[in-house]
């Protein structure tokens, strides 16, 4: 033993660090090995004490060599997997894993499967190591696979293949089935997961927006709300289904929530808001709404939007007066755009060119700016995507003044 590893330390390779990673991973190995064969020695023949140990030492002579294969290959044939040796079989198909070199890694784990004297916990172990091995070479339907299997064997979820499921099922798009392991994660595992619940049932209603039944939408909606009451999404989903269905008056009722939700998110309501309360005819609700938001949260959207009725109900002057007032205290490249439009109605023909230019100067401006960004990670997009496609964080990307 001492021979060997003297022999390791002096042996004049090249001394990079892929070779310091295989060196202090296989010497614990060693480590743990010799503990073991100490350990057992009175109980085993000295001949298969003797064997074992050679096996190890090829298998770890082929990897300092840089022959991951010839290694695993003698791992492979290594004939004796008992608890003893399981934890380095499971190590060693690991490292290949964390290296990247799934393939390896898949090999090794799939002969631990085939092994028939596998108790029945060192079988679970294995299926759930090989189900880690497909889930990082994005094979999700194998992993799926082995992690149920796994499940099976144990009689329980095991807290393991909790999260690995989680994510297959969010990836194939999944919901019910994420939300049970959702679900499952928050019981077993302490970690918080109501907002991410409520965006599966938001994901749930989304993909079946046209065909669900009345019934069935109000037992997604309250499941999402009961599983957070701050998620704007389901006020959102809400407003548009009675949109939908014409039943405007719920629909403001739904919009309205947002305020007290995030308002950050105010502005995602203006429109639909005015449209609802045009459907109703209701002129005098849409002007005290308008008023009642501009005093307690002046969003730009919701400049734009009474500068636009207001150009409607008494002109272009006092839509033009309204923005500039409000440009002075909230300065915005959308205003500007809006009130060089008005501008452009108001003033003469050589003017007029003029102001074209400079309009069309700041359309170019806007056409590629981001409206959206990443409160986490600070990724930006033109569409709010709910689920963040830097960070994969829901819920964390928010409208910007732009
Ligand atoms: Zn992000």
């Amino acid at each position: 033993m001492h021979h060997h590893y003297h022999h390791i330390i002096s042996h004049p390779f090249h001394f990079h660090f892929i070779h310091a990673v295989y060196i202090v991973f296989f010497v614990l190995v060693l480590l743990v090995i010799s503990f073991y064969l100490g350990r057992s020695a009175q109980r085993r023949s000295s001949r298969r004490k003797l064997s074992l140990s050679k096996h190890y030492f090829v298998g770890l002579n082929y990897l300092l060599n840089e022959q991951p294969d010839k290694a695993v290959d003698v791992f492979i044939r290594m004939l004796d997997v008992d608890s003893e040796t399981l934890e380095t079989h499971v190590a060693i198909g690991s490292l290949f894993r964390r290296r990247g070199e799934v393939e390896r890694a898949i090999r090794i784990h799939q002969n631990l499967i085939s092994k028939p004297n596998l108790s029945r916990a060192m079988r679970i172990q294995a299926l759930i190591e090989l189900g880690h091995d497909y889930l990082h070479a994005g094979l999700y339907d194998r992993a799926e696979r082995l992690y149920l299997e796994a499940i099976d064997m144990g009689g329980k979820v095991a807290a393991p293949c909790i999260k690995p499921l989680l994510t297959i099922y969010q990836h194939e798009k999944e919901w019910v089935k994420a939300i049970q392991y959702a679900q499952l994660l928050q019981a077993q595992l302490k970690e918080p997961m109501n907002t991410i619940i409520a965006h599966y049932y938001c994901e749930l209603i989304g993909a079946s927006f046209l065909q669900l039944t009345d019934t069935k939408f109000k037992e997604y909606l309250a499941l999402a709300l009961a599983a957070d009451p701050k998620c704007v999404r389901v006020s959102l989903i809400e407003g548009e289904w009675y949109m939908r269905h014409n039943d405007f008056k719920t629909a403001i009722k739904a919009y309205k929530r947002v305020k007290d939700q995030d308002a950050d998110y105010i502005s995602e309501t203006v429109e639909p808001l005015a449209t609802c309360y045009e459907k109703l005819h209701d002129e005098t609700g849409l002007h005290d709404y308008l008023y009642q938001y501009l005093n307690e949260s002046p969003r730009l959207n919701l400049i734009l939007t009474i500068t636009d009725k207001l150009q409607l109900w008494h002109g272009d002057k006092v839509a033009a007066d309204f923005i500039v007032e409000h440009l002075r205290k909230q300065p915005s490249i959308q205003g500007l755009q809006r009130l060089t439009e008005l501008y452009i109605k108001q003033t003469n023909a050589e003017d007029q060119q003029r102001w074209q230019v400079l309009q069309s100067l700041i359309q170019d401006f806007l056409r590629d700016k981001m409206r959206y960004q990443c409160g986490h990670c600070g990724f930006t997009s033109k569409t709010l995507d709910w689920l963040c496609p830097g960070c994969r964080h829901w819920g964390t990307i928010k409208p910007q003044l732009i």
